[in-house]
Order: structure tokens, then C-alpha cells, then sequence
């Protein structure tokens, strides 16, 4: 298997972005621009007060639909929290986990990115689990070491069967939400690292069978470049998946890449 035979995916991580009405107009334009697409998956991740709106509007469509997170418990006294059983019960398909966001303001840990893996595979749902360094981890040139460790903690005691359902977001943190890319050079670096760790745990066909995205800054100008290095299987959008356009151009750049 290589990157021909790999799936491409394309997910927008809108964030705590959208009202309802606001949600439905984007993938009413979305929905338009990219029906001839068959060569991506592509998938719109939102707020969990979108997702009904989100799954009605994409019904029959090639646009499947992600939460942004979910606990990993069942059920039970978490206030405030979403259930990977309740998001599948309703139809989702993807949820992110281990997002920076979620690391940096919200005290999630390897461990807990670990667990949520676990309950959203047992549910049914395909995790994509977001791994990445800090700019000062990248300037100690530690970066490797961060990745190999976080692959080894958010994916233990998964088996392989259930690891191809996962998908993997090499995010960089100094590039997200901050206009700063990381080179395609550094991209296809890294997200080669984390193929060659999943090789040593997992084996090569395992490894070669996963689609790792890259994230962080990727937009209608720079995703070309990006998405063709061998080893960047598409992208984790956030800002540019708002804009209907500029999504589209990062769902075409990946159909070429
Ligand atoms: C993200 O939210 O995962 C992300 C990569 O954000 P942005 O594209 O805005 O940097």
C-alpha cells in the first residue's frame, strides 16, 4: 500500500465556531461545491449543538460528519459531557481527540486521549487522535521523542484491526491557529516518523494502510504543496474549513495531491 491507495481525508475542525443557522449555510454551500468529489473523504467536524443540524443538512451527500471531542466513559455523573455511544447513536461517524486545544485548556493527557480512543473505537466511531509538538519541544529538538511518545500512549492496548479505523492529525502546536506552517519539508518529516513508529508497533502494513493528516495554518494557498509529500495523507482544517471556498480548494489540492 502507499499514498495512492491511502485514503485522502479532508475534515474541517470548525471549533467553537457556528450557530445553527450559521452551520447550515456553510454545508448548503459546501454541499454544492464539492459533490463531484470522490476521491477524498471529506468530513466537517463541529460543535456537538450543530451536529443534528450538520447530519440533516449532509443526509445522501459525500460530506460525513465529526464531533470535536468525547468522553470515555459510558454514561453516568459527568456533567457537561457527550458520550462516543450518544454521538454514534446519532449518526456521526468521526470524532477528534487530543486536539492542542483540548491538551492545553482542558488538562487532556495522553491517558485520557488514550481511554477516549478506546470508547470511541467501542463505539463504533473512527477517531482521529491529534499528536504534535511545542515550539520550545521543537527548539530543544525533541520533537521526535514528543511524537514517539505520544503515539506509544494514545494508542496502547488498541489492536491493529482497530488502529486502521483511526486516523492521525500531525499537528504541530506552534502552527495552529497561528498563520504559521510548517514547511512541507517538515510536515512529510514528521508525518513520515509517525509512520515508521507505527511500523515498529504495529508493522509495516499496518503503518503503510493509515491515512495521517497533517494540521496547523494548512489553507487554499499552501495545501497543494503539503498534501503532495508522500506521507501527508490530507489535513486537519480549522480557520479555512469556515470559509465554504477555501475548503473546496484544500478538497481539490488533496483529489491531485
Ligand atoms: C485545527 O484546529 O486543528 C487547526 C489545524 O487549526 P488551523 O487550521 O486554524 O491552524
Amino acid at each position: 500500500m502507499n499514498k495512492a491507495t491511502r485514503k485522502a481525508i479532508i475534515a474541517g475542525n470548525w471549533k467553537m465556531n457556528k450557530t445553527r443557522p450559521e452551520a447550515k449555510a456553510l454545508l448548503e454551500e459546501l454541499k454544492g461545491m464539492v459533490a463531484d468529489i470522490k476521491t477524498v473523504e471529506i468530513v466537517a467536524c463541529v460543535p456537538f449543538t450543530n451536529l443534528e443540524t450538520a447530519l440533516a443538512a449532509t443526509e445522501g451527500t459525500n460530506i460525513k460528519i465529526g464531533a470535536e471531542n468525547c468522553h470515555f466513559e459510558k454514561s453516568g455523573a459527568f456533567t457537561g459531557e457527550i458520550s462516543a455511544d450518544m454521538l454514534a447513536e446519532m449518526g456521526v461517524e468521526y470524532v477528534v481527540l487530543g486536539h492542542s486545544e483540548r491538551r492545553q485548556y482542558f488538562a487532556e493527557t495522553d491517558e485520557t486521549v488514550n481511554k477516549r480512543t478506546k470508547a470511541a473505537l467501542a463505539a463504533g466511531l473512527k477517531p482521529i487522535v491529534c499528536v504534535g509538538e511545542l515550539l520550545w519541544e521543537r527548539e530543544c529538538n525533541i520533537t521526535e521523542e514528543v511524537i514517539a511518545r505520544q503515539i506509544k500512549l494514545d494508542f496502547f492496548g488498541i489492536s491493529a484491526d482497530d488502529l486502521k479505523k483511526c486516523v492521525i492529525a500531525y499537528e504541530p502546536v506552534w502552527a495552529i491557529g497561528t498563520g504559521k506552517t510548517a514547511t512541507a519539508d517538515q510536515a512529510e518529516e514528521v508525518c513520515a516518523f509517525i509512520r515508521a513508529q507505527l511500523a515498529k508497533l504495529y508493522g509495516a502494513e499496518v503503518a503503510e494502510a493509515i491515512t495521517i493528516q497533517y494540521g496547523g495554518s494548512m489553507n487554499a494557498a499552501n495545501a497543494a504543496e503539503l498534501v503532495s509529500k508522500t506521507n501527508v495523507d490530507g489535513g486537519l482544517i480549522g480557520g479555512a474549513s469556515l470559509k465554504a471556498a477555501d475548503f473546496t480548494t484544500i478538497i481539490k489540492a488533496a483529489e491531485n495531491g
